[in-house]
């Protein structure tokens, strides 16, 4: 069997399948942002890791060291806020080929210090060993969280309406235009032009901690997960795993004032970078129709942008009103072009 055959998410399923459950205390498994599991009745414990690999997630041509600590620190954090945990302690592990200094390895970690510190985290151990092929990173971030707070992707139900945090396609825009040559002015500088801004998102995200507190302590939120790989593939994942479909209004899909700004320098239109484009880690949930009222009571930056439907199938409404069926568009390692080449 070809690992292009089955897909990124396919091999995972089939890695699940063969793989020891745990005994009674593993409360989420394979299959959701983190996984929990509770050591003793009033505890509930987080554990997520990532792999961040040079020339598949991070390019040292137009990504600082300071930046790339960060988000390495940012994108395990969101996993844990995915769940509604609270993040506390963090192991990294680096591969470091030879044309990278200590110099620039502990700047990496002023970068993932920093954003630690902001959410009350530490790091306590880690590995570290030479790589004969580009820098590798991976993290792993443990949390705890208030076991009737966890928020599932498995509790979305039809006529649940669906929102997100913040606004979404910033992160994909700052990647384009990094990839066009445009850099940072400086990591420090006050009030950014929307360009310096979409870098700023694509380069060092804000993991949504405070924001999903909030919402698992309320008890508002169905289903939770960050998106990392596309507001799409993100809708996509948590449908599969409650058996749902889902309907967005293209239109209500937040949007920055940065990226409307700079989109007429961009190669796509806008909905591509919020529905495709990975990486803003913000968070998408749903909310019954009895929990709205509460839900608006709340301090949190949210946008409704459509409903949990029957079915599996994700359907996105144009602002004219036409419905189109949107596949997995956001990022698979092992995407389908690949696969049916390979196939060939
Ligand atoms: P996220 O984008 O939230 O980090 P992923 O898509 O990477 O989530 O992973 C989905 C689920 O599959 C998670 O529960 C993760 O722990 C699990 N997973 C991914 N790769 C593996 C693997 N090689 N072995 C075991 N579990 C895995
Ligand atoms: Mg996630």
């Amino acid at each position: 069997m070809d690992l292009s055959e089955v897909g990124e998410f396919g091999l995972i399923d089939r890695i699940r399948k063969i793989s020891p459950r745990g005994s009674r205390e593993v409360v989420i498994g394979i299959g959701d942002d983190a996984a929990a599991w509770r050591p003793t009745a009033s505890s509930t414990l987080l554990a997520t890791t990532d792999l961040l690999l040079e020339g598949v997630h991070f390019d040292l041509s137009y990504t600082d060291y300071y930046s790339l600590g960060w988000k390495s620190a940012a994108v395990n954090l969101s996993d844990i806020a995915a769940m509604g945990g609270t993040p506390r302690f963090c192991l990294t592990a680096l591969g470091i080929p030879a044309t990278v200094s200590a110099g620039q390895v502990l700047e990496f970690y002023r970068g993932f210090n920093d954003l630690l510190r902001r959410y009350g985290t530490a790091l306590i151990g880690g590995d570290t060993c030479a790589s004969a092929n580009g820098l590798v990173v991976s993290v792993t971030a443990f949390g705890e969280a208030n076991g009737r707070s966890i928020v599932r992707r498995t509790g979305a139900r039809p006529g649940d309406r669906i929102f997100v945090t913040g606004t979404l396609g910033d992160a994909a825009a700052g990647l384009e235009l990094l990839q066009m040559g445009i850099r940072e002015p400086g990591r420090k500088k006050k009030a950014p032009g929307p360009e310096a801004h979409l870098l700023e998102r694509h380069l060092r995200p804000e993991p949504r901690i405070k924001e999903a507190l909030v919402l698992a302590g309320s008890g508002c939120a169905s289903s939770m997960i960050d998106v990392s790989d596309g507001l799409s593939s993100d809708l996509l994942h948590l449908c599969e795993q409650s058996a749902v479909g889902a309907e967005i209004r293209e239109e209500a899909v937040p949007r920055s004032p940065a990226l409307a700004a700079v989109e007429h320098e961009l190669h796509q239109r806008w909905p591509a970078y919020a529905l495709s484009g990975g990486e803003d880690y913000e968070l998408l949930f749903t909310v019954p129709p009895r929990r709205l009222v509460k839900l608006r009571s709340l301090p949190l930056n949210v946008t409704e942008i459509g409903m949990v439907r029957k079915g599996r199938s994700l359907t996105i409404v144009t602002p004219e009103g036409r419905k189109r069926r949107c596949g997995r568009t956001g990022y698979d390692h092992f995407p389908r072009a690949q696969r049916s080449a390979a196939a060939q």
